[in-house]
């Protein structure tokens, strides 16, 4: 078990919410097993193969983000150990295609917000659209986002309720209609101006189909939910004992593109103060130990499934490459793709 878990007191219960481990919080719960593996620098390993995979058929494309997905590609490649603490020679590339920097984000936000949100009963709420075209996209977040404050600023003014919360954006991609749908899931402190906002959204947008249902009180799932980054840029399936992966390279080139510069993650109300950016700073990595076999010193290089030691070419982690099965579309799409960023 390699997550961490956060224990927030709510009222008289205590919730548990288990989140990605991220550099930032090594493994406290790992015992050695057998090789003396370190559970978080084999996670990373994964995800960075997963990475490196990816972005490797992004960079062939003709790309506006195309030093963003070079920076992915060789995010923490370079590593240094003193005693057991690690650390990278090169600095994060803070890319949302990047695995490695996302799961350091998503603890970073649950750390920044969770205790507050926890605090008090929450609702979660999705706000969606008619799904566009490529073309279309980049304008319509930017109507939504404009929308979402407008709504906002109505039910203060006007209502006089002070809804706190957070809202995230995602984007979803329909291989036959080949379109994308923007959506924002919302957590916020009160039912009624959950339901004032659902409301308020379906006067602008009128062709969405209300759904009542669709406002839950928030559960302890939900909170890890709506930080989540992206792992999800393929269809996963089990063939043969074999994991595969689908991926559909322009579409998820279109995502990124059309959310360059722009926020996922937006608190509002009181949350606002917190002042906690989706970018990962010094700050955000702190040098922790690992359960690895102490040195002295030494500088290890990432080749292909691990990090190598530059003279010795001795393994850091122990880690394995990857035994998926990788299938890139790049004009034929698979059946159905969700992408999450
Ligand atoms: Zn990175």
């Amino acid at each position: 078990m390699t997550s961490t878990n956060i224990q927030l007191n709510s009222n008289s219960r205590t919730r548990n919410y288990t989140y990605l481990d991220t550099l930032a919080q090594p493994d406290t719960n790992f015992k050695n097993k057998g090789r003396g593996k370190d559970e978080t620098l084999l996670k990373r390993s994964t995800r960075k193969q997963f990475t490196q995979r990816i972005t490797a058929e992004l960079l062939q494309l003709d790309s506006k983000l195309h030093k963003q997905y070079q920076r992915a590609y060789y995010c923490c490649n370079g590593l240094q150990q003193e005693g057991k603490t690690i650390k990278t020679t090169n600095d994060y590339c803070n890319s949302r295609v990047c695995l490695v920097c996302n799961s350091i984000r998503t603890a970073k936000l649950i750390n920044g917000y969770g205790k507050q949100l926890e605090s008090e009963k929450q609702y979660f709420c999705c706000l969606t659209i008619v799904s566009v075209k490529q073309s279309e996209l980049r304008k319509t977040i930017e109507e939504m986002t404009k929308h979402f404050g407008l709504i906002l600023k109505l039910i203060r003014q006007k209502k006089g309720l002070k809804p706190d919360g957070i809202r995230r954006l995602e984007i979803t991609y329909n291989k036959t209609e080949d379109t994308y749908h923007p959506h924002f899931h919302f957590l916020v402190n009160c039912k009624e101006s959950a339901m004032l906002i659902k409301l308020q959204w379906m006067k602008r947008y009128p062709s969405v189909i209300w759904d009542a249902q669709d406002i839950q009180e928030a559960t302890e799932g939900t909170l890890t939910e709506i930080f989540k980054y992206s792992t999800k840029f393929a269809i996963k399936s089990i063939r043969d004992k074999k994991e595969h992966y689908e991926i559909h390279i322009p579409s998820l080139d279109i995502i990124f593109s059309a959310m360059d510069g722009k926020r996922t993650v937006q608190p509002f109300g009181k949350y606002v103060k917190q002042k906690i950016s989706e970018d990962i700073t010094k700050e955000d990595i702190q040098e922790k130990e690992y359960n690895v076999e102490p040195r002295a010193y030494a500088k290890f290089e990432w080749n292909g499934h691990d990090w190598f030691e530059i003279f010795s070419n001795e393994a850091l982690s122990g880690a394995e490459p990857l035994k998926a099965e990788f299938h890139f579309f790049k004009k034929k799409t698979p059946e159905q793709m969700v992408l999450i960023i």
